[in-house]
């Protein structure tokens, strides 16, 4: 960012279910930032997932926002039209040396680790609580893992973890406005080893939401990452694949999340807390607003 340049702001729905009163939370924070600070505010439909994302929930999406009095630059960004961005910097990764095919199913993978544990090798989960990727793909030489390939064209792309992090070759921190799960805030220091090798790309889809989301708030020129706590722990992975493609670090802002009734966290398809059977039960954009703690 240029010093007269405004803060960009980005608000990133998946349209695989209903929105629900977090986003509507995390959508109002960025805008109310983006009209504190005389920001932009943009919309990025994040529609990687060509089967569970669907035009319609996009365009109930939309809508609800629209509702909700949200005003973003048109027109949105949506993923699923640029994945040759994605593809590019999926290559660049490989060229690298950074990237292997890995080939064992969920069940492989619970089934081994399973094993690992009862001959009493710790073994870590990631902080979404998956367990680390006990395969060993990564040691394969080029024509096991072409043969492999041929014999299995469904598989998935993970980013060799060690080999990234020699490649940074220094320590990457982040500077957080908000905070994360354990009070973090200031600048803090990003651990990516945390997440083992994670899946990167699939074999038929050139990338993932890390390496998507990494890609597009650059391409967006986002300035200020604003979203739910609940990803605070992705930014480790997202500062190590911007210091690997070259990409601009954004400030980060994780906030609160908005939790059901029973403190659990709100899911798309709990169909009681969606804007639209909110909506239909008679609740105005300003009792929303009041119910998550935006004073109108
Ligand atoms: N698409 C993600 C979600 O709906 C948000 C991604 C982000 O804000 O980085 O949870």
């Amino acid at each position: 960012m240029t010093a007269d340049a405004p803060p960009v702001f980005r608000f990133a729905p998946s349209p695989n279910g209903a929105l629900h009163l977090g986003h509507a939370y995390s959508a109002l924070v960025n805008f109310q930032m983006a009209q504190e600070t005389k920001g932009r505010f943009l919309l990025r439909i994040e529609d990687i997932d060509r089967v569970r994302c669907r035009p319609e929930l996009e365009k109930d999406m939309l809508e609800d926002l629209e509702w909700l009095g949200l005003e973003w630059e048109t027109p949105p960004r949506r993923q699923s039209d640029h994945f040759n961005n994605y593809s590019e910097a999926l290559d660049t990764l490989i060229c690298e040396d950074l990237v292997y095919a890995s080939f064992m199913s969920r069940k492989e993978i619970r089934d081994s680790v399973t094993a690992k544990k009862q001959s009493g090798i710790k073994w870590q989960n990631d902080p979404d609580g998956s367990p680390l990727y006990p395969g060993s793909e990564r040691e394969w030489n080029a024509q096991q893992q072409e043969a492999e390939r041929n014999n299995s064209p469904l598989h998935n792309l993970r980013l060799n973890m060690n080999a990234a992090i020699k490649h940074v070759s220094k320590n990457l921190s982040f500077v957080e406005t908000g905070s994360g799960p354990e009070q973090e805030t200031g600048v803090c220091a990003a651990y990516p080893e945390k997440w083992g090798d994670f899946v990167i790309a699939r074999s038929d889809t050139p990338t993932s939401y890390h390496l998507s989301v990494v890609i597009d708030d650059a391409l967006q020129g986002i300035t200020h990452v604003v979203r739910g706590r609940d990803l605070f722990y992705a930014t480790y992975v997202h500062r190590l694949l911007q210091e690997l493609l070259g990409l601009p670090e954004p400030e980060y802002h994780h906030h609160d999340l908005i939790l059901a009734n029973d403190g659990r966290k709100l899911s798309k398809s709990a169909g009681d807390t969606s804007l639209r059977a909110l909506r239909r039960a008679g609740m105005t954009p300003q009792d929303i607003k009041r119910l998550i703690g935006f004073s109108t």
